[in-house]
């Protein structure tokens, strides 16, 4: 009697102590969730601010982030979302040369040198390529589309080899931004040799920014962060107050032992864009000798000197991405002196003895150096981008027992989990993870560290 007494006081003990220990999950995974839209809190402030994030691909395999000031932000993160991806993917379809069925694609396929109707924004980006081509004398040139397919760094990869003169020569004969033409009413453009050909790459991604930042506005939001392939534009302050933090990631980030390596470069950007270009990401190697993807449309070779990155910093992105490409061709001395005569803010770092020099000209905001903690500097040499997820796998590891009594609260209370993010599970990226939630890291170490374009 006694023992069976013992008994049914240990089995109600027990159902007390798991009852408890779910009470706790739910607690704590509620007050974690909670703390997860949480970005960031002012100092002298106690107004609590959320930051939306989204992450996404887009033309192909470009990696997108956008972070958006945000409240509520559960409520507004699917509709943040949908609207970017719409925003992005009507670039993609109007100016990739991936998609058959594009502007750039189609006007490619044709041999008619008559006016040929684009969309007004392609129109109006071909509009802007061309100005920039006149203000960098032809370093910047959208007709480059043929010596950059020859060269092996278009859509159809061949295996590489480098071209002949007579190759090159022929070329030259295909490229030249001056055989192109355009007019915004109506929208068309038009070639004067039959097998020209546009290539917006240099330029859409950037555009591709704007029109997030656009979109994101006519939305009524004034306060985010705006990056595709390593563009960024930056509107109003962060959460919690203050610049955007943006890191500028070093020519050699990859090679660990490279003294560059070992400094992480950070600049405060207050409503701006930034584009940078580099020649260390996308080359080909063969013979002991790189191939930029960086084509000089006068040579129509690929560049060869000691520019190994350049930052322009501009009001719009479409603007200091076409730049930041001209610069990489000019080379680092052309590149400022170009740059200053326009008005334009670059940053240059150059290959030097074992180092870079870094050059800053006009307004460019102003960039500071930090030593590299041990734990960026791993994720630097992995190429670990993903600079939230060492946080998630932490908090996943601390939290797991309390995720189990969630799922088990959820199961008592026959009701589906939600995500932090509203809908979460429905907002899935082109990878089939979930590519909404809400950053819960300060700014700075969200976008760290960065890819440069
Ligand atoms: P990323 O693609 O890494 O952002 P860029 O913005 O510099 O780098 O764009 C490079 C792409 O632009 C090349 O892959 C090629 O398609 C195209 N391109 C190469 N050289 C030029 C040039 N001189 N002018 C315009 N576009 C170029
Ligand atoms: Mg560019």
């Amino acid at each position: 009697m006694n023992r069976s007494k013992t008994t049914r006081t240990r089995v109600q003990l027990q159902a007390l102590f798991l009852f408890l220990m779910m009470l706790a999950g739910l607690v704590v995974s509620n007050h974690l969730l909670n703390a997860a839209v949480v970005a960031s809190v002012g100092a002298s402030s106690t107004v609590r601010e959320f930051q939306v994030e989204i992450r996404g691909i887009t033309m192909g395999k470009v990696p997108y982030k956008i972070i958006v000031v945000a409240d509520p932000p559960e409520e507004r993160c699917l509709e943040i979302k949908q609207a970017v991806v719409a925003a992005l993917d009507s670039v993609n379809q109007l100016m990739s040369t991936y998609r058959p069925d594009s502007d750039v694609s189609r006007f490619n396929a044709t041999d008619s040198t008559e006016w040929f109707a684009v969309d007004p924004e392609t129109a109006l980006v071909v509009q802007r390529a061309l100005e920039i081509s006149r203000m960098t004398d032809g370093a910047f040139d959208i007709t480059v589309g043929p010596a950059v397919n020859k060269w092996n760094f278009g859509p159809q990869k061949n295996v590489f080899q480098p071209l002949s003169d007579r190759q090159v020569a022929e070329l030259q004969t295909l490229v030249g931004y001056t055989h192109l033409q355009v007019r915004l009413e109506p929208a068309a453009i038009k070639k004067t040799i039959a097998r020209l050909q546009i290539d917006l790459s240099a330029i859409a991604k950037g555009y591709a920014v704007d029109q997030v930042g656009a979109k994101l506005e006519s939305m009524g939001f004034q306060r985010y962060l705006v990056e595709v392939g390593g563009e960024v534009t930056v509107r109003g302050q962060r959460a919690g107050g203050g610049n955007w933090i943006v890191a500028i990631e070093s020519p050699d980030a990859k090679q660990a032992t490279n003294a560059a390596a070992s400094t992480i470069r950070k600049t405060s950007l207050n409503n701006v864009a930034v584009a940078t270009s580099g020649d260390y990401r996308n080359f080909h190697l063969y013979e002991g000798q790189r191939y930029s993807h960086t084509i000089d449309p006068t040579t129509c070779r690929p560049v060869n000197h000691l520019l190994a990155s350049a930052s322009i910093a501009a009001s719009d992105c479409m603007t200091a991405d076409a730049w930041a490409t001209a610069a990489m061709v000019m080379g680092t001395q052309r590149a400022h002196q170009t740059a200053a005569a326009n008005g334009i803010a670059i940053l240059t770092f150059t290959r030097g003895d074992g180092d870079y020099t870094q050059q800053r000209g006009g307004d460019y905001p102003l960039v500071t150096e930090e030593p590299v903690t041990d734990d960026v500097a791993a994720k630097i040499r992995t190429g670990n981008k993903n600079s939230i997820a060492p946080t998630f796998l932490a908090a996943l590891a601390v939290f797991l027992l309390a995720v189990v009594g969630m799922a088990i609260g959820a199961i008592v209370a026959n009701k589906p989990v939600t995500g932090s993010c509203g809908g979460i599970a429905a907002a899935v990226g082109e990878d089939g993870e979930s590519s909404c939630m809400v950053c819960s890291k300060p700014v700075s170490d969200c976008t760290l560290p960065d890819a440069p374009s």
